[in-house]
């Protein structure tokens, strides 16, 4: 289909790039989720949210407020601490029991069957050899100038898509020359950045912790990656950076608790949507659901 549509080869990649989102390569994943930009080209557009996007978290938690909902932090369910058919209560990893009537997991839901239930179906091995969307690797950078040359939405193309699409998944080292994304809000929106200054994420897909486990090597590629990207628009980033957060995999799999560090949780393959993906509802406890 999009060779059909379009004849330069920039625009067929950076079309095909939502299927690494999906967990899959454009060579792999089933045609239908070309409808996924069509939607967003023809309908809704890509939305920005005034202040960035974590204005929606700060805005649920007004409206939640408003209806005494308490929220307690920094607490991980590590395990099941009474079930008689149903399930009573979970654990958290400082042994303190958390009773309920219903339980709603917002956590993966094939990784908590798996490590916190020790469902069988969902152990290690066979999470392992499930299919599991992109590892992200990020790079959030506070920029104490304006840069020419970047607009709201960039993406940075190599030029070997192919190659790089069939190894990207499976390889233990990131490639030369990946292909990243980057966005920087402060374009249109002042208020995520000072005076005078941009707010910068930098967005590249990378190989899962079963494929790449050491990731001491993060400040090297972050390095690198912001060097190409300063040579290829012109403009040294560098000496101008104020802050500077590097997330590879094994920070988002530890912050929270994304199996193997993949972003996007179980992808999209054909064997693993509809009704093959787990269910939102357990199978086996009546009160226990998935979000
Ligand atoms: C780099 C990146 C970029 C993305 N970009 C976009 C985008 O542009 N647009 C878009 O629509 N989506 C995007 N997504 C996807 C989007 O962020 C997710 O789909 C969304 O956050 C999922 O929301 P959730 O509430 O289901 O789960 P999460 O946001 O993952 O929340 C689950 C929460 O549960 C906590 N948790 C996990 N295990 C436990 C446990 N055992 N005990 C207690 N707490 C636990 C976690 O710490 C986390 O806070 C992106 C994701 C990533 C990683």
């Amino acid at each position: 289909m999009l060779e059909e549509t379009f004849e330069s080869d920039e625009v067929k990649v950076i079309f095909s790039l939502v299927s690494f989102f999906l967990g899959s390569t454009p060579f792999k994943t089933p045609s239908i989720y070309s409808l996924l930009n069509f939607t967003e080209f023809r309908h809704d557009g890509y939305w920005h949210i005034n202040g960035g996007m974590y204005t929606i978290v700060e805005e649920i938690l007004t409206l939640l407020k408003k209806f005494d909902v308490e929220i307690i932090y920094n607490t991980e369910i590590t395990g099941v601490a009474n079930s008689n058919g149903v399930l009573n209560s979970l654990t958290d990893s400082k042994g303190k029991e958390w009773k309920a009537d219903r339980f709603i997991i917002n956590s993966d839901a094939a990784s908590f069957r798996g490590l916190i239930l020790n469902r069988k179906k969902f152990s290690r091995v066979k999470l392992d050899r499930m299919k599991w969307s992109l590892a992200p690797f990020t790079i959030y950078l506070g920029v104490n100038k304006k840069i020419p040359n970047l607009y709201y939405h960039n993406y940075f193309l190599g030029n070997n898509f192919t190659e790089y699409a069939g190894t990207l998944f499976t390889s233990d080292t990131l490639p030369s020359k990946p292909y990243y994304y980057v966005n920087m809000p402060s374009y249109y929106d002042e208020s995520t950045a000072p005076p005078g200054c941009e707010n910068i994420f930098i967005l590249c897909p990378s190989p899962d912790l079963r494929y790449k486990k050491d990731w001491n090597d993060k400040n090297e590629i972050a390095d690198s990656i912001i060097s190409d990207m300063s040579e290829r628009i012109n403009c040294d980033i560098k000496s101008h950076i104020e802050v500077k957060e590097i997330y590879s995999p094994v920070d988002w799999q530890n912050k929270f608790n994304l199996y193997q560090g993949s972003g996007l949780g179980l992808s999209h393959d054909m064997l693993q949507v509809g009704a093959f993906r787990p269910s939102n509802k357990d199978e086996i406890f009546p009160n226990l659901y998935y979000v």
